[in-house]
């Protein structure tokens, strides 16, 4: 079949991306699903900084490639074996596939099925196989999904089925921002009620971890950005202290207002000198979490004194430790409650052909979340 597609072919392109244009909108043409897998109509998909991070080639990854991770359809066609979905259910795809059957899938924590990265890492579904070609040229396929297309086959490990009655757009949020950032909050930080807690870097996956310390019943939820407009956004989420970490004084006035500093810390940012403050605003007996992902290479010094003297805890977390079966229809409900309005991140609504622009957007820190519609 052919389809549309989002297709980069070269990583590195400099912004602003509406004059460079990595991504070309081509006809490409598409297989049908082999055995476990299911060929997917997209209907959302989200712009997410995992995807610049593939543009601008911080996070390389094999070319030509289309993008896009955090999205939503209707499945229309199944293979083979497939025993989960049929023709017409709606899902949210997961960017990491899981095996059921590794070390880390037996022992409960999918997101770090070894078969599932190992496959993210090849630009291959978890079947080993490559479902998409461009004038007789293999593309590989991003963490499993590439939404930014008509259609994607996808594993069935790689999709969860979700209510029918949550719109197409919200629903993409879930796949990423959401499952990342409250998943730092309630599974890898497992914050509680009555606990203090900070956010250091407000984007999509930020701002969802704000609404998950909010409906964890943290008592301070102390949101930190270098933006005016993104910590005014937390503070309407639910963020009880809003902090430009540029300002004078800005560590000890954290520390300050939570005497001491917070039980848990989630930084976000993905940069050094974010962590670095993490660190520094974690109390005494706390822990400080990284959702955020730097450039390859970028390392954290940490004064080991410090870690055993104060037993401080340090956890990284990928898609917020997340079981995604248990965990999207879960935070789904919760949304459905108005308890996780996570609908107030999308900044925006994109045809595929506007996609360079909103990586434009989101590159200058001027989006949460854009979401790119396909027809019905
Ligand atoms: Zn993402
Ligand atoms: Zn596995």
């Amino acid at each position: 079949m052919k389809i549309k597609a989002a297709l980069l072919r070269n990583m590195n392109a400099k912004p602003p991306y509406a004059e460079s244009r990595p991504l070309e909108i081509e006809t490409v043409e598409i297989d049908p699903p082999g055995p476990g897998e299911v060929l997917v109509k997209i209907r959302a998909a989200g712009l997410c900084h995992s995807d610049l991070s593939v543009i601008n080639g911080d996070r390389p990854r094999p070319m030509p490639m289309v993008l896009g991770h955090e999205c939503s359809g209707i499945v229309e066609e199944v293979g083979d074996l497939v025993t989960s979905v049929v023709p017409g259910d709606h899902v949210v795809m997961v960017f990491m596939p899981s095996c059921g059957s590794c070390i880390p899938c037996a022992v409960g924590r999918p997101a770090l099925c070894e078969p599932g990265a190992k496959a993210n890492g090849a630009g291959t579904l978890l079947t080993g196989k490559r479902r998409l070609h461009c004038d007789g040229e293999i593309v590989n396929h991003h963490l499993g999904v590439s939404g930014f297309a008509e259609y994607a086959v996808v594993s069935e490990r790689s999709i969860v089925k979700i209510d029918d009655t949550i719109p197409f757009d919200e629903a993409a949020l879930f796949g990423c921002a959401v499952l990342t950032g409250v998943g730092a909050v309630v599974n890898t930080a497992n914050l509680r009620a009555g606990q203090s807690a900070a956010i250091i870097g407000l984007g999509g996956v930020g701002l969802a971890a704000v609404l998950g310390a909010v409906a964890s019943g943290a008592r301070q939820i102390v949101a930190i950005d270098l933006s005016g407009e993104k910590l005014n956004l937390a503070q309407a989420l639910g963020a009880t202290h809003a902090i430009n970490p540029a300002e004078d004084g800005a560590i000890e006035k954290i520390i300050e207002l939570t005497n001491g500093g917070v039980d848990y810390c989630m930084e976000m940012a993905g940069a050094v000198k974010a962590m670095e403050l993490a660190w520094k605003i974690t109390r005494l007996g706390g822990t400080t979490v990284t959702a955020g992902l730097p450039p390859p290479g970028s390392a954290l010094a940490v004064p080991l004194v410090q870690l055993v003297a104060e037993e401080r805890t340090l956890k990284g977390s990928y898609i917020g430790t997340c079981v995604p079966r248990r965990d999207i229809p879960n935070y789904i409900g919760l949304y459905q409650e108005g308890r996780l309005p996570v609908n107030k991140l999308m900044t925006g609504k994109l045809t595929l052909d506007q996609i360079n622009e909103g990586f434009d957007l989101l590159h200058e820190g001027k989006a949460v979340r854009q979401i790119i519609e396909f027809q019905p």
